[in-house]
C-alpha cells in the first residue's frame, strides 16, 4: 500500500528508486529490488497460496519485498503476489522514517478480528495515481506466523489496521478498488481501463 502524500511530508532523504537500503546480497534477485505487478496482471487476481514451510527461499523474498518497499518513497506495505509470487507472505512498515521502524514481515496472516468502521482514502502501488475512499475495520487482530515460524498476534487501529487489511485483502486477489462503489467505481473506470491497457500480463 502506498501512503498520500498529504498524510506525511516525505523528506529529502527517503530512499530512492535506485538506493536500496536494505537486502542480502547473496539473495538470487542480485540488486534486491523486485518488479512491481501493475493492475491488469493476472496475479494480482489470483488467490495466494499458504507457505507452508519456511526455507530460505521465504527469507530472501521477504528481504527483497522489503527491498523493494523502501525503494518506493511513499511504500507502507507490500505482499507477495504484488512482486509476481502467489504466496501467503507480506511486508509492512507504518513507521519506516521513524528510529523506531520495526518492519513486519507476516507468513500466513489471517484477521482473526475487526472493530468499528472508518472511511480513508487508500493509494496501492500495484495501481499507481488512483486513490479512493475505501470503508475498513477501525481495528483488527491478526494471526500470522514470524519468518522464524513462530505464530504472533498483531493488534492495529487506524492506518495501521487499513494496511493490515489492505495488504491480506492481496493474498485473496481483491484490490482496494473492490470496495469503491457507485459513482466513484464509475469515474475510475476510465483510468483502470487505460492501466490494464498497459499491463503486459494482460
Ligand atoms: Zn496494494
Amino acid at each position: 500500500m502506498a501512503k498520500r502524500k498529504r498524510r506525511k511530508h516525505i523528506p529529502a532523504h527517503a530512499p530512492s528508486a535506485s538506493a536500496p537500503t536494505i537486502g542480502n546480497p547473496d539473495q538470487k534477485y542480485p540488486d534486491g529490488v523486485l518488479q512491481i505487478r501493475l493492475y491488469g496482471d493476472p496475479v494480482l487476481r489470483q488467490k495466494a497460496l499458504p507457505v507452508e514451510t519456511i526455507s530460505s527461499a521465504e527469507k530472501e523474498l521477504a528481504d527483497s519485498m522489503l527491498a523493494t518497499l523502501y525503494a518506493i518513497p511513499n511504500g507502507v506495505g507490500l505482499a507477495a503476489p504484488q512482486v509476481g509470487v502467489s504466496k501467503r507472505l507480506v511486508v509492512i512498515d507504518v513507521n519506516r522514517e521513524d528510529l523506531d521502524s520495526k518492519p513486519l514481515m507476516l507468513i500466513n496472516p489471517k484477521i482473526q478480528s475487526r472493530e468499528g468502521e472508518i472511511v480513508d482514502e487508500e493509494a496501492c502501488l500495484s495501481i499507481p495515481d488512483v486513490t479512493a475512499d475505501v470503508k475498513r475495520a477501525e481495528r483488527v487482530t491478526v494471526s500470522a506466523l514470524n519468518l522464524d515460524g513462530e505464530p504472533v498476534s498483531i493488534e492495529g487501529e487506524g492506518f495501521f489496521a487499513r494496511v493490515l487489511q489492505h495488504e491480506i485483502d492481496h493474498l485473496d486477489g481483491v484490490l482496494f478498488i473492490d470496495h469503491v462503489g457507485g459513482l466513484k467505481r464509475q469515474l475510475l473506470r476510465k483510468k483502470l481501463r487505460h492501466l490494464q491497457q498497459q499491463s503486459p500480463g494482460e
